[in-house]
């Protein structure tokens, strides 16, 4: 198990930065259903991942919110939604849906099906698109981004010194009972 670094967080920040961007829904669940039903991914015991087939246990976005640290316009949507397993997911990462369904061999009529699903979703108004019409929000909401990262990265210095420095007192403890 890898410890946890505050440090190689940025993609978090990014990600909660892009979340707060993000187009939201108010789920209309019927429509999601039919949706997914059209895809053919409503099996008799529950929802199927888009990506293999088997039982769906997470929510992936079809296309990533986040792309080079900057929001891309895409949100949770219909049409950017999709039942997929944690596998799937992993392995798809912050890749758009058309590169990873190519690796996985998606039939062309799937393929088809989904791109019909995906043009259900809102236009994407992305970060860039975003900076030319609110140049000095968006710059703004960037330097906020970055002082968040530098935020994390000193709390990940301290922290190390706290770790080090309880090392120290362990060691002199255990030097003292001994
Ligand atoms: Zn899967």
């Amino acid at each position: 198990m890898k410890p946890y670094r505050l440090l190689s967080r940025s993609s978090t920040v990014s990600n909660a930065f892009a979340q707060a961007l993000s187009p939201a829904d108010d789920f209309d669940e019927a429509k999601l259903i039919e949706a997914f039903e059209n895809l053919a991914l409503v099996g008799e015991k529950g929802l199927l991942c888009l990506y293999c087939g088997k039982g769906a246990t997470s929510v992936d976005h079809l296309n990533p919110l986040v792309k080079d640290s900057k929001f891309t316009g895409w949100g949770h949507v219909l049409g950017n939604l999709v039942p997929a397993c944690n596998e799937c997911n992993q392995s798809k990462g912050g890749r758009p849906w058309r590169d990873f369904v190519t690796e996985m061999g998606m039939s062309e009529e799937q393929i088809r099906r989904v791109s019909t699903y995906e043009s259900q979703a809102p236009t994407p108004v992305s970060q860039d698109d975003l900076a030319q019409f609110y140049p000095d929000l968006i710059e703004a909401y960037q330097r906020l981004r970055e002082l968040s990262i530098d935020t994390l990265r000193a709390a990940q210095s301290l922290a190390n010194e706290i770790q080090r420095l309880e090392l120290d007192r362990k060691s002199r403890d255990s030097g003292r009972t001994s």
